[in-house]
């Protein structure tokens, strides 16, 4: 309605089954009044394929003018040359924290209660990817060797980032997800950064330390414990994939990349060719990326009503898309969330 302050926000519908599933959300998101002005722009295989780059500057612009996009899986185009859309938007952008819900959704799953948020630094750590070959003997590829870097600003930021979440987001404790006793300077310098900030918030948000590798066995053998979890990025990486997998998988995974002034939300699943152009897809993680791109620009209030929507079709409507064992299409899911948000 006219008196609602409309907030331009870019979409981008993308490859395979983005089309699908990005028309799914913003039916719903429009149905439900949420405040964005859509500015469509075009990026991935098919951008590339229409206009010969992947990023279109137009679609650069528009993301630098908005500050807010919703985006559909990409397909990077195969061949030498090409860097993941998805790693450029990261970096261009400085868009520094990856966070990735978790919550059981889907009753009688392996997990009950799972309510977990892993926070990944998206820009440093071994994702830099500084390596090259070594040679040895006439085998001039005889050693591979990488390398990665964390500055101290950046896991300072980082861990910032998630205690300032747990706070807006009333969540109880912070993990801190570390490899420090094998990394002890790589991996050394975002524990004692993070014990830093910590310290700073004693008293409002509790902290733990977890090595990695253990943290990944009680995530399978006890998730519940967990609730924001904040590391660096490989381990990031893993880990929020892992969560997936406990609550349904990567059809109800949803992510957001945030920056200092701008949000990036996006499913954490691909654009699955396999079964792209049969409406089949699951649109639930996309739907949770729209779900927190409202509580992004504070409000709370519909993005509880949709997450109330999205509870209610699986669990009282028993809506459920062929990744969840059901037959349901794209097009039930949405004409379900219509209804459930009336
Ligand atoms: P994928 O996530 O696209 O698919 C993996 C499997 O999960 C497939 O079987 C697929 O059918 C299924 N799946 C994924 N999303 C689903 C959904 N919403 N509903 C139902 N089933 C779903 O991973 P992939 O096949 O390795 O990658 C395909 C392409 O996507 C590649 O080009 C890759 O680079 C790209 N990709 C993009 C992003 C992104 O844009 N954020 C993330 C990952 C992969």
């Amino acid at each position: 309605s006219s008196h609602v302050e409309r907030i331009p926000a870019t979409l981008i519908a993308g490859d395979g089954i983005g089309p699908d599933i990005t028309a799914s959300v913003t039916t719903v998101l429009d149905a439900l009044g949420a405040p964005f002005e859509w500015d469509k722009q075009e990026a991935g295989l098919g951008a590339f394929e229409k206009e010969g780059t992947a990023l279109p500057e137009k679609t650069l612009e528009s993301i630098q003018r908005t500050g807010l996009v919703l985006k559909g899986p990409l397909t990077t185009p195969v061949g030498k040359g090409f860097r993941s859309i998805n790693v450029t938007l990261r970096q261009k952008f400085d868009l520094y924290a990856n966070v990735r819900p978790t919550q059981t959704l889907v009753p009688g799953g392996r997990y009950e209660n799972v309510d977990l948020v892993v926070i990944r630094e998206n820009v440093e750590g071994l994702y830099a990817a500084m390596e090259h070959y070594l040679p040895s003997g006439n085998d001039p590829q005889a050693v591979a060797y990488g390398a990665g870097y964390n500055t101290r600003t950046e896991c300072n930021r980082i861990v910032r980032f998630a205690f300032e979440y747990a706070l807006k987001n009333g969540r109880k404790k912070v993990t801190l997800v570390h490899k420090a006793n094998i990394l002890k300077i790589l991996s050394g310098l975002f524990l004692e950064e993070g014990r830093r900030v910590a310290a700073e918030y004693e008293g409002r948000v509790a902290v733990e330390e977890k090595i990695v590798d253990a943290c990944a066995m009680e995530l399978v053998v006890k998730p519940e414990q967990y609730d924001v979890m904040v590391t660096t990025n490989l381990f990031g990486d893993i880990l929020s994939d892992l969560t997936a997998g406990l609550v349904g998988g990567l059809g109800m995974a949803p992510g957001a990349n945030i920056g200092e002034t701008m949000g990036l939300f996006e499913a954490v699943h691909g654009s699955a060719p396999d079964i792209a152009g049969k409406g089949i897809a699951n649109p639930l993680a996309l739907m949770m990326a729209g779900s927190m791109m409202l509580a992004h620009v504070g409000r709370l209030d519909l993005s509880q009503r949709l997450d109330n929507a999205m509870k209610h079709i699986i669990e009282v409507d028993g809506i459920r898309t062929r990744d969840l064992g059901g037959s349901a299409t794209t097009e039930d899911v949405t004409q379900a969330l219509l209804r459930a948000i009336r």
